[in-house]
């Protein structure tokens, strides 16, 4: 038995010690046939698989190009569309262009007088001391606006001392009265004069007189830089409140003023020998004689007082009565 197993065993390690070798390349061969299909096949889908990856690469490379090159294009051609749509936020309508249409047109709701305070020329003793400019001035140097009846009815002039300084301020504040003389005693109807001067530092912010809207902003050799603003009352009635011989304007042509709003600043524009407002109030009707496009008012005579309120009214009573 031992022998047998011995021959078998002897025959196997001669069979192994023989052919060991060739077994050896016979089951690697083997193996490699049985793999090598696979193997292929894996190596064919690895080099698909590289070719798709790069053309994906490239296919997105194009389509981003592409993305940009329109994203581009529709910035160049429509740049507000494109913000809101990337934004999303909410683009403010612009302002709407501000257009005074009749219905539109304010209403006179108040009056005021053009300047809120104004120089104490009668406590003013010398050219150093009056012609000082308005910003140059102190708050100890101005005092409240003085009745303009108190300066139709005071003293003459001359007449007046240290004593008078009140009535002195007033006669020089309304320097020249409606359709007065250029003459400090001068009383209303003397003269030619449409409106009232007011003596004023140079630089005086001026008011509009009442709401309305800015009809004329302009300059000529007389007049100086001036500033109309028209008017119109809960009547019907119409008015063109004038400002004259201005340093600077501060509105435009079109623009609603209210009582009380700053126009500009007084000055000595034009034909004038002095600092001051030239105020105006021209009627607009069927009556008056006013030209259109509107001029102020400025008569060539002495008008009656009739002819006179045809055309314009003192700015006082139109800043008392309305
Ligand atoms: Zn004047």
């Amino acid at each position: 038995m031992n022998k047998y197993i011995h021959k078998y065993f002897k025959f196997l390690c001669s069979w192994c010690s023989a052919y060991r070798t060739q077994l050896l390349v016979v089951i690697l061969v083997g193996a490699f046939l049985y793999l090598l299909p696979d193997g292929i096949s894996r190596f064919q889908a690895y080099i698909q698989q590289e070719k798709v990856v790069k053309v994906v690469e490239i296919e997105d490379e194009i389509e981003k190009e592409a993305s940009a090159s329109a994203k581009a294009t529709a910035d160049r051609e429509e740049p507000e569309e494109e913000a809101i749509i990337t934004d999303m936020k909410p683009v403010p309508s612009p302002a709407p262009i501000q257009e005074v249409t009749e219905d539109a047109f304010p209403i006179i709701k108040k009056t005021i007088h053009p300047v809120s305070q104004i120089p104490n020329w009668g406590a003013m003793k010398t050219p150093e001391e009056w012609n000082r400019s308005y910003s140059e001035m102190n708050r100890s140097d101005f005092v409240r606006v003085p009745d303009y009846t108190l300066a139709l009815h005071a003293s003459p002039m001359d007449e007046l001392t240290d004593k008078n300084v009140p009535e002195i301020t007033a006669k020089l504040y309304y320097s020249t009265r409606f359709f007065g003389a250029y003459d400090l005693d001068a009383g209303e109807y003397s003269g030619a004069h449409p409106g009232i001067d007011l003596k004023l530092a140079l630089g005086t912010p001026i008011s509009g007189i009442a709401d309305g809207v800015v009809h004329t902003v302009a300059s000529n050799p007389i007049d100086g830089l001036y500033i109309a603003i028209e008017h119109r009352s809960e009547g019907g009635e119409r008015f063109m409140s004038v400002y004259k011989h201005l340093d600077i304007g501060t509105v435009k042509e079109g623009d609603k003023i209210s009582a009380g709003q700053i126009i500009g600043n007084a000055g000595m524009t034009g034909n004038t020998s002095a600092p001051h407002l030239h105020l105006q109030v021209d009627v607009i009707s069927s009556d008056s004689i006013l030209e259109h496009p509107y001029k102020p008012y400025l008569p060539e005579y002495i008008p009656t007082a009739e002819e006179a309120n045809r055309n314009t009214m003192n700015p006082l009573i139109f800043i008392e009565k309305y």
